[in-house]
């Protein structure tokens, strides 16, 4: 079953992403990609030469992720379009846009979304039988925050 996987990684763990990418591309060319910018036009580039075939991919670059890509991801995120988050994000340096960091990873568990924050952690989402069957995560019932009593 199709799934929207979005990737994102910051300068320093692009590497890691790409050569696992490219390690998976099998297992990715069965889903859609939504990608932060520079993640998804380096992607993009890996994943055409490996397969060369531009078509099989169905890749999604948003913005830049700190130029409002994180905010992007995080707003599909709400919308329920997103199935899985591959997101290296960089535990060694510090980033301008850390809120949008933190704001993506918080939407995410808030949603319930699989979210692999490291290259061993996508490698058991990416292997897991259920990327290929009809699972369903749990959607969260948001619907007692939503009826809270405010400004009593
Ligand atoms: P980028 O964004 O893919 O455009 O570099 C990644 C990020 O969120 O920092």
């Amino acid at each position: 079953m199709t799934k929207t996987i979005a990737l994102v990684a910051h300068d320093n763990c692009k590497p890691d992403l790409l050569e696992w990418a490219e390690f998976n591309f099998k297992a990715l060319s069965h889903h859609c990609l939504v990608c932060t910018g520079t993640t998804g036009k380096l992607l993009e580039d890996v994943l055409t030469k490996k397969l060369r075939l531009e078509k099989r991919f169905r890749l999604t670059k948003l913005k830049s992720g700190p130029l409002g890509g994180d905010q992007q991801l995080g707003a599909l995120v709400s919308e329920g379009k997103i199935d899985c988050l591959i997101f290296f994000w960089d535990p060694m340096q510090p980033q301008p846009h850390d809120v949008d960091v933190k704001a993506l990873l918080r939407i995410a568990v808030a949603y319930n979304v699989p979210t692999a924050c490291n290259r061993a952690t996508a490698d058991f989402v990416i292997s897991s039988p259920l990327m290929m069957d009809g699972y369903e995560p749990t959607k969260p019932d948001f619907s007692k925050y939503l009826a809270r009593n405010v400004g009593e």
